[in-house]
């Protein structure tokens, strides 16, 4: 059965941090503030795949509290993600994300976070969608105080998933 899931992330943004979407390392004043490297576009899709599965977000399977987390690389948790499909015996079949960013502009290294996801999930590049839009100088998006992700994904999953 085919099956969707949503995320959404939002992280702020601070002086003093490298700015990592998708994976990507992008030069900037200020980068995303959390406890892993706070790859707010990586959460975001993390989850939808999770969601998908109709399990709960990245923060049960990587706790902000434990310390190996600790800017962690935000694929580990899109590998586990991805390693969960597997063991249930599914399939991810595309995922689509939307970064909301008042600056730097994302156009350029949109190939570079695609094939970033898509080798995190084991899945072909044409697989991935990611767009990325401003939030039209509105609210604390538009104040560049923080960046925003959303994120769908389709899993292809067994008929009798989560019947026991
Ligand atoms: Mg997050």
């Amino acid at each position: 059965m085919n099956r969707v899931g949503i995320g959404y992330d939002v992280h702020q943004l601070v002086a003093g941090r490298k700015l990592i979407l998708g994976g990507v390392e992008i030069p900037h004043p200020t980068g995303l503030d959390g406890h892993s490297d706070a790859d707010v576009l990586l959460h975001a899709i993390c989850d939808a795949v999770l969601g998908a599965l109709g399990e709960p977000d990245i923060g049960n399977f990587f706790p902000n509290t434990d310390p190996r987390w600790r800017n962690a690389p935000s694929k580990v948790f899109l590998q586990e993600a991805a390693r969960q499909v597997v063991f249930h015996g599914g399939k991810i079949i595309n995922v689509d994300a939307t970064l909301i960013a008042e600056a730097p502009k994302i156009t350029p290294h949109i190939q570079a976070m695609k094939f970033n996801v898509a080798e995190a999930l084991g899945i072909n590049p044409s697989r991935i969608g990611i767009k990325a839009t401003t939030n039209e100088r509105l609210g604390f998006l538009g104040r560049e105080e923080g960046m925003a992700a959303m994120a769908v994904a389709s899993v292809d999953l067994p008929e009798n998933y989560g019947q026991s």
